[in-house]
């Protein structure tokens, strides 16, 4: 049961955590949590000078929930981690400053798990902090790690197994984990979600849950279109898809691990604990509609090379590739022609230098500032007539980059970022709005 920022806020939230596992208590949960709401953002700024708000915030917190010896425990580890924070960052240098901000930033998962269990034990649920950099152990890629596998499913063995037989319910911060040589890490923001996803394949739990601020997975995003709905069933790929263009409900590693074990992830709403929320499993509900949800992401830069000497020649795209795994860019879309490549980059920190190495290959030209639109659903390449809907709803919106086919249940496509929100609307309003009333779709 993994618990987002928004589900441990303030001392309501908390209270609310402790009654939504209460009530799963006899199918042995395991209890993931992220860092309070705003702690990692605040974590991630913070000087030496302005760190103590984010420690009165987490004490004045417990106050309200715990009493005597568990409140005067946890003040004290407050103190402790308010010091290490502020030794830390005085150690802070050019050359450290990865791994200083990773374990910086882990004391925001270290407190919020050690409240969670504090409160769950005070409300009669036996529950035990475990240090998640115990159990997840990654390689050094600091502020964005990636998992050792078989290390990590045998730590998550050992340190939780015998909690569970005995009936103590482990709580641990999500999102952190360490090195073999023991120096703190962290899995990417959101990264919580994937913890969670870990812990339920080493334990081949029966269901991952993560619990959030909204019902489910919803067929767009709520911030633009507030009346999205929640999608009863979701496939695996379909999550994954959704997850990696956008779809910030879940983060998009989480789905692997459970993919590979068969394990449903259940996404449910921790102000609504009755609500079902989203399933998703290895088969999908069938939709005559086809499609189920639009995901969208703005930040997008798309590269597009043009060289003569691609036409008929072999292995252009392998040197191509090579540039952006030196740089350790990830590229999201690729399309190309008989003499050019375009391609969509989330994160280009590293532009200039890739730049530099492109041009070695041909015409190098940047477009910034654009938006990935990607639409969803099971089937959708047997479909016909889809492309034509949705071009036709956008049809005055200028589309810069088209992708169908890698995958059957996605169609993603590339426009300016400045209407990327009247272009969802109108999709969502075009394929998905009149699913009301609870209308069989
Ligand atoms: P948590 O802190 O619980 O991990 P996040 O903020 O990471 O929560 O993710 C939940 C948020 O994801 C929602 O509040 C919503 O604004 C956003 N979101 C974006 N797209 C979707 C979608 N398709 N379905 C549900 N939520 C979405
Ligand atoms: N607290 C981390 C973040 O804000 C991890 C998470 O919430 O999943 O990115
Ligand atoms: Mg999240």
């Amino acid at each position: 049961m993994k618990f987002g920022g928004t589900s441990v806020a303030d001392a309501a939230a908390f209270e609310n955590v402790a009654r939504i596992v209460a009530r799963e208590r006899a199918a042995s949960p395991v209890v993931v949590v992220s860092a309070m709401s705003g702690v990692t953002d605040a974590l991630l700024s913070a000087t030496v000078e302005s760190i103590g708000p984010i420690f009165n915030r987490h004490v004045a917190t417990a106050k309200q929930l715990l009493q005597g010896l568990e409140l005067e425990r946890f003040a004290d580890l407050v103190k402790l981690a308010e010091a290490q924070v502020r030794a830390a960052l005085q150690t802070q240098n050019p050359s450290n400053r990865k791994s200083v901000q990773d374990a910086v930033v882990s004391f925001g998962e270290i407190l919020s798990s050690a409240l969670t269990a504090a409160v769950l034990n005070q409300r009669g649920v036996e529950a035990r902090q475990v240090d998640a950099r115990r159990c997840i152990i990654t390689d050094e890629e600091h502020t964005s790690a990636a998992p050792l596998l078989r290390e990590t499913f045998a730590r998550i063995e050992s340190e939780l197994r015998r909690l569970l037989d005995n009936g103590v319910v482990p709580v641990l911060g999500g999102f952190i984990g360490s090195t073999l040589q023991g120096a703190t890490t962290t899995l990417g923001r959101g990264g919580s979600d994937y913890t969670a996803a870990l812990i339920g394949a080493a334990l081949n739990v029966d269901e991952i849950q993560i619990w959030t601020d909204v019902t489910g997975v919803l067929t767009a995003d709520p911030r633009v279109v507030p009346d999205a709905q929640t999608i009863d069933r979701l496939s695996y790929s379909e999550a994954a898809e959704l997850a990696y263009f956008g779809a910030k409900v879940l983060h998009p590693k989480t789905i692997q691990p459970a993919i590979e074990n068969s394990i449903p992830v259940r996404i449910c709403n921790s102000r609504m604990p009755q609500e079902r929320g989203t399933l998703v499993g290895p088969q999908s509900e069938t939709s005559p509609r086809t499609i189920k949800a639009i995901a969208h992401k703005t930040g997008v830069t798309i590269v597009q090379i043009t060289s003569a000497r691609m036409l008929g020649a072999y292995g252009f795209l392998r040197a191509l590739f090579a540039v952006f795994e030196q740089h350790r860019t990830v590229v999201d879309v690729v399309t190309t022609s008989e003499v050019s490549v375009s391609l969509s980059l989330d994160e280009a920190g590293a532009l200039t230098a890739i730049v530099e190495d492109l041009k070695q290959l041909g015409t190098v030209k940047i477009e910034k500032g654009r938006a990935i639109i990607c639409v969803v659903g099971e089937g959708l390449r047997g479909t016909p007539g889809i492309a034509g809907r949705v071009f036709s709803t956008i049809s005055d919106i200028n589309v810069s980059l088209i992708s169908q086919g890698a995958s059957s249940v996605n169609f993603t496509f590339v426009i300016e970022e400045e209407r990327v929100k009247e272009a969802v609307t109108r999709l969502h309003e075009e394929f998905l709005a009149t699913r009301r009333n609870n209308e069989c779709f």
